[in-house]
Formats: C-alpha cells, sequence, structure tokens
C-alpha cells in the first residue's frame, strides 16, 4: 500500500504543477485520490514508475490507446528511423503501406483518412455524413462519448423525439460553456439498443436526419455489449432510411480484434472512426474510413477535412508497425493479451468473492469495465451513481495497491501483459477488494 511518504516527491512537485496547469491536470476525465496526478518517470511492457519510485501495473494505458506496450523495441526503432529520416513532411513514403494495412482489416475501409485526435474525426464524419445526404442532424445516444465538442457531449435520453434542450446538460460528461443553439439544433439524442426508438424517429424525422453515431460496443456507457440483432437492425434502419450509419470504433478498433467491432458483430457501417490504438499510443492518429462513395465527396464536392498534421510521418510509421506488429502470425499478440487479461479479470472475481464485494466484468475483453454490483449492465441507464460511486472506490484502491485503471472502472491491457504482471495483480488485488468492501458496508 503507497503511504503519503511514498508520493512525498509528487506533493511537492504536483504543488509546482498546479500554479501553472487547471486543476493540474492535462484532462478533466481524472479521477484524484491523495497525490495524483502521478508523474512518472519510467515505462516498460505493463509496468510504469512514478517520480518517488512506486511501480504500477499499467492497465489505464493512455485510456486505451497503449495496445503495444511501453517500451516495444520494433516500435521504437521504426519511430526513431523516421525521426531521423523524414520527421516532418506532408507525404511520405510509408503511406501506401499503412493505408493498405487498415483497408486490409477494417471491414468497412474502402478509403481513409487521417486526423489527430478522436473529437475531431468523428466531426468530419459527420460533416462528411450530412454532405452525403444533404441533411443536417444526426443521431447519438444515451452514455456515448465521441470526443471532447459542444454538439456531441452531454444529455440525457428522456424526450428523444425533439432535439435536445440545453438545460438537460450538466451531467459527467457535459459541459459549462458549450454552444447549446448548436447542440439543440443538431443533434437528437435517443437511448441505446432499442431499435424500436430509433425506428420511431426515423418515421418521424428521418428527412432531416443525416446520420447515426453509435459506440458498436458501449464501453463509455459502462462496457455494455449491443442487445443481439441491434446493431443489425440499426444498419438496416439506415439503410431504409437513408441515413448514415457512423461506427465510432475508437475504443474497439485493434482491441476487438484486427477487423474491430464490425467484423466481431459482421456489421457494416457506412463510416468508421478510428483512433487511440491504431497508432499503438504512443503518437496520437485518429481516422475516418468508410464507402468510397462517401468518402469521394472529399475529392468531387471538395468537402473540406484539413489539418496540419494530418499524414504525419510519424503517425504513419507507428500506424504501419502497430498493425504489422498486432497482425502478425494470425493476430497471436492480441490472442495472448485477451487471454491474459482473462485470467486478471478471473482473478479479480475469485478475489471480489472471498471478501463478498458485488463485482461483474463486462465487454470485450481487451477494454472490458468492472462494476461494484450484482448483474451485468444491459445498458447504460443502469449505470447508476451509485455503482459509479463504488466504482471509483476501487479503481483509488487499486492505484493503492500498485494498479492502474482507466477512467472509471476499464481495464487495459496492452500486447507485453505477461505472466508475471498476473502474478503482481493477484498479488495485490485482494487488499484492494478488501479495502472497498469496507466502504461498501
Ligand atoms: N470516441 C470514443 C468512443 C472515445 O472513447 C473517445 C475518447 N475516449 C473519443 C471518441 C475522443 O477521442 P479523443 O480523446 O482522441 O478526442
Amino acid at each position: 500500500m503507497l503511504s503519503q511518504e511514498r508520493l512525498s516527491k509528487m506533493k511537492e512537485y504536483n504543488q509546482r504543477v498546479k500554479e501553472l496547469l487547471p486543476g493540474g491536470v492535462h484532462y478533466n476525465f481524472h479521477l484524484p485520490w491523495e497525490e495524483t496526478p502521478l508523474h512518472f518517470v519510467k515505462a516498460k511492457d505493463s509496468r510504469v514508475w512514478d517520480m518517488d519510485g512506486n511501480e504500477y501495473l499499467d492497465l489505464y494505458a493512455r485510456f486505451g490507446a497503449l495496445i503495444i506496450g511501453h517500451g516495444h523495441e520494433e516500435y521504437n526503432e521504426s519511430l526513431k528511423e523516421t525521426i531521423d529520416r523524414v520527421l516532418s513532411v506532408s507525404h511520405c513514403d510509408m503511406d501506401a503501406e499503412a493505408l493498405e494495412l487498415i483497408a486490409k482489416y477494417i471491414p468497412s475501409a474502402e478509403m481513409i483518412r487521417y486526423g489527430l485526435s478522436g473529437t475531431e474525426i468523428v466531426q468530419n464524419a459527420i460533416r462528411l455524413a450530412r454532405a452525403y445526404t444533404g441533411k443536417n442532424r444526426f443521431v447519438r445516444f444515451d452514455g456515448h462519448y465521441h470526443g471532447n465538442a459542444d454538439n456531441i457531449m452531454g444529455g440525457r435520453a428522456d424526450n428523444y423525439n425533439e432535439p435536445i434542450p440545453a438545460d438537460y446538460f450538466g451531467d459527467l460528461k457535459g459541459t459549462a460553456g458549450r454552444a447549446t443553439d448548436s447542440l439543440e439544433s443538431q443533434s437528437y439524442l435517443l437511448p441505446w439498443n432499442n431499435a424500436e426508438l430509433l425506428e420511431e424517429l426515423f418515421r418521424k424525422k428521418a428527412d432531416e436526419i443525416a446520420a447515426v453515431i453509435t459506440e458498436p460496443v458501449c464501453v463509455n456507457g459502462g462496457g455494455v455489449m449491443p442487445a443481439p440483432g441491434y446493431l443489425k437492425r440499426v444498419r438496416e434502419l439506415c439503410d431504409q432510411y437513408n441515413v448514415v450509419l457512423i461506427f465510432d470504433e475508437i475504443i474497439t478498433g485493434f482491441r476487438m480484434g484486427m477487423g474491430g467491432a464490425q467484423e466481431a458483430f459482421g456489421v457494416v457501417p457506412d463510416l468508421t472512426t478510428l483512433g487511440k490504438a491504431i497508432s499503438g499510443g504512443g503518437v496520437p492518429v485518429s481516422a475516418m474510413v468508410g464507402k468510397k462513395e462517401i468518402m469521394q465527396l472529399l475529392e468531387v464536392k471538395k468537402v473540406i477535412h484539413a489539418g496540419t498534421f494530418n499524414g504525419y510521418p510519424l503517425g504513419t510509421a507507428a500506424v504501419k508497425t502497430t498493425l504489422e506488429i498486432l497482425s502478425r502470425n494470425h493476430g497471436v499478440a492480441l490472442t495472448k493479451m485477451n487471454e491474459n487479461i482473462t485470467t486478471i479479470h478471473n482473478i479479480m472475481m475469485e478475489e471480489a468473492k472471498k471478501v463478498a464485494l458485488p463485482l461483474v466484468i463486462q465487454g470485450p475483453p481487451a477494454c472490458a469495465s468492472y462494476h461494484c454490483c450484482h448483474d451485468v449492465l444491459k445498458n447504460t441507464d443502469e449505470y447508476t451513481f451509485e455503482i459509479m460511486s463504488l466504482d471509483i472506490i476501487l479503481h483509488n484502491n487499486l492505484a493503492r495497491n500498485g494498479i492502474l485503471v482507466s477512467t472509471i472502472s476499464r481495464l487495459y491491457p496492452n500486447i507485453s501483459l505477461s505472466l508475471v504482471d498476473i502474478d503482481w495483480f493477484r498479488g495485490r488485488v485482494g487488499q484492494a477488494m478488501l479495502d472497498t468492501k469496507v466502504v461498501y458496508d
């Protein structure tokens, strides 16, 4: 267990940082505990070391981006070689290889454009859908997250036949300072996993709806799986009503296998947004990929998609090398990663049982969430404040015991996760369970 003493350097350091950095953090979705944020000095494979010399198992993995692991030799060599050879040009000699790999593995990827963040690429995908359909609004779902932009954050799905009233905001993912008018006029917010409601909305309003955007597995809403047949039905409805279906696979892409959720569920969207793991996790790359007919609007209708660093060589090298590593030998690295994280899930369940702490683990192995409750969440509205609060307590107790998991309760492995890491986990998780059970009682 970490003591205050074992965090003393960072305590001082954080005071210094806070003078200049609002809240002392680089982003708002950070869960504070004692002397966090931790500042790290070293990282290798699945381990990280903070300024005070404490070691952690990293299942945080930079919000799921880090699939390649820290200090992966082949990956790092590829980046170093690129820095020395061709750091900053607008098109480089690795473009074709990287694009071909994405197209080979992602079923919907007939054409591809890059960005840097998930947020911006989602906005570009929506713009494309509008240009393609000549319609303006889009549909999104309760509990899903598609980035840090005014028109897509927050809200509650309880008046889903009208555009969202501005004063619905203020929940976990809403934000002060948003442009409420653009929000009201842009999207319909629906409960997820309910195709009847979508159909009802389409029947009334399809003439104004350009796109439906959904996480194919709602990782951000608690690791909720799509109900059997749901995604297929959404696909059919979008076809029927001339609505562009966008899968946001920024988390699931390359974590749920090389072909993402769309391959796993056998449902091919019109457009897909990718990010995080696509470039291994060391440098930022996002991408929108999709049907030629839609993507070609970027050429023929001059739909604008721009960005100073789009397609930068370091990112391209990272995409190329990551996809080569992940796909090698029939994807053995991903298979092993899934096996090892499943063992960790099993240990977690056993340890929770020992102290009688209710626990479920749900979602695809490589981007699963744990929840301190009795039953698997079947929809995002079941992720209540009480469950979330306990999840946060467990998150913090895990961190105190040397195990970092992602906000709020996600367990992101990378391909270096080993049997030694599993032992480390086994040796520490019990105490975290016990400390959480005390609060639960
Ligand atoms: N979509 C999904 C599904 C995400 O999980 C995220 C980030 N967590 C985003 C979009 C936004 O990506 P970024 O943080 O790179 O802007």
